[in-house]
């Protein structure tokens, strides 16, 4: 940017309730002015709400306009302690006056804290870091390969997955969920997935061969419309990965770290995986994803054979470290387990009277589907239009995904707004 140009025009604004704005007129701009240039600065990949927060405090987000909004939606199932936590803010304020970045070429201490914490309440004897939930996952497909690799057997590198996964937007978890509009126009898909349809046993036992090297599955599928395993499908996995001497791998990208009243969904079914993949709310609002493996699963991943720049700094993983203090606190699971069995019992009620539109109340603990009779989003417009935030699913589903500090009048007031909406819902 020349000086002239650039910072002569740079100026400071000031919004209405004081928050500052600065504003650089970047070259981008002045070439969309000189060449009508029609697309916007950001590449326009979503499909926005036309709305921007400037402050959260607890399940609360206000917009620049003072309006708030009861968040169930959590940035995604992100924000599981809800916003402006203090101990997150101090974790974060403390990391932010250390150390920002130092590689992996050393030891990060609170990075080594993290991984302490993490097995010391998992299956996993081992993590390793990255930045998001599809390196995550993009770690748990390469400990599968690599294991049997290891175990001196190369060609066993293919892994089944689930119809309706969702495992990421990187090439590889692209082509292990397999969602057509996902795959559409970006070449051949990854190979080495092969995909059977959700819940079914016989299916996994068919498509097992002499190349197949582990099994992938969310034991909640979230973004196909929060799909909760059969009570015997994780536990027969189990049994067949455990004859076939296949990874069992768990991704609990959304379902994990206390969303479901269990630190991890996997132990409402009582079987543990090999490998996991976690991320969304690890950070607690921060960038971080964790894959986390038993010693025997992590065999073949050695010096070298694996690493990230960012994965696991300082920051993140200083945030981290206090969302799993806070999480594994004794008594904190036991009141998202109570706020979720309230909040269960309001949704069979409004189920109950509004019965025309929501079809069936879905999850475990406060992973919550609405299955609607109609298009969703109708009923996420309306709710918005009252001031509160959900996410839509597939399978017609509004998802709730509120932050696990919620306490009865959150619960009180996001059922009123529910039971408005849907009034207000014609379809
Ligand atoms: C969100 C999600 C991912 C991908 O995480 P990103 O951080 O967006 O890469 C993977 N698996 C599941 C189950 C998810 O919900």
């Amino acid at each position: 940017m020349r000086a002239d140009l650039g910072f002569a025009i740079r100026r400071l604004t000031e919004s209405a309730d004081g928050l500052i704005f600065w504003r650089f007129p970047t070259a981008g701009l002045l070439n969309r002015e000189r060449e009508s240039i029609v697309i916007s600065a950001i590449m326009p990949t979503y499909a926005r709400a036309d709305l921007a927060f400037v402050r959260g405090e607890g399940p609360y987000l206000f917009d620049a306009d003072g309006r708030k909004y009861l968040d169930f939606a959590s940035g995604i199932a992100v924000t599981t302690l809800g916003h402006n936590h203090p101990k997150l803010v101090e974790a974060l304020r403390t990391a932010a006056e250390g150390v920002w970045h130092t590689s992996n070429l050393v030891r990060i201490p609170t990075q080594e804290a993290l991984a302490e914490i993490l097995v010391a309440n998992t299956f996993a004897d081992t993590v390793f870091f990255g930045n998001s939930g599809a390196e995550a996952l993009e770690c748990c497909i390469k400990v599968a390969r690599k294991f049997q690799s290891a175990g001196g057997n190369p060609e066993r590198y293919r892994i089944i997955t689930f119809e309706g996964a969702f495992h990421g937007r990187t090439l590889a978890t692209l082509a292990a969920g397999n969602q057509k509009k996902h795959l559409d126009g970006f070449g051949p898909p990854v190979d080495g997935f092969d995909q059977v349809p959700f819940g079914d046993v016989a299916a996994v036992e068919q498509v097992i061969s002499s190349e197949t090297a582990a099994i992938l599955v969310e034991p909640i599928q979230g973004e196909s419309g929060v799909r909760v395993s059969p009570d015997s499908f994780l536990p027969a996995l189990r049994q067949i990965a455990d004859k076939a001497d296949l990874l069992l791998m768990f991704d609990e990208v959304q379902s994990g770290v206390g969303r479901t009243g269990r630190l991890f969904a996997h132990e409402h079914w009582g079987v543990t995986p090999d490998v996991m993949a976690v991320a969304k709310a690890l950070g607690g609002g921060l960038p971080i994803g964790a894959c986390l493996a038993t010693e025997r699963a992590a065999q073949g991943m050695v010096a070298g054979s694996h690493g990230s720049t960012f994965g696991g700094n300082p920051i993140a993983t200083a945030v981290g470290l206090a969302v799993m203090k806070e999480v594994t606190r004794p008594g904190f699971l036991e009141a998202v387990r109570r706020s979720a069995d309230a909040l269960h019992q309001g949704l069979e009620k409004l189920r109950a009277k509004h019965g025309n539109k929501i079809a069936e109340v879905r999850g475990k603990g406060l992973f919550v589907g609405l299955r609607c009779t109609g298009d969703p989003n109708v009923v996420i417009a309306e709710l918005r239009a009252r001031g509160m935030l959900s996410v839509v699913a597939g399978d017609n589903v509004v998802r709730l995904l509120p932050p696990l500090i919620i306490d009865q009048s959150h619960i009180e007031e996001a059922l009123a707004k529910l039971d408005d909406a849907l009034s207000a819902t014609s379809f």
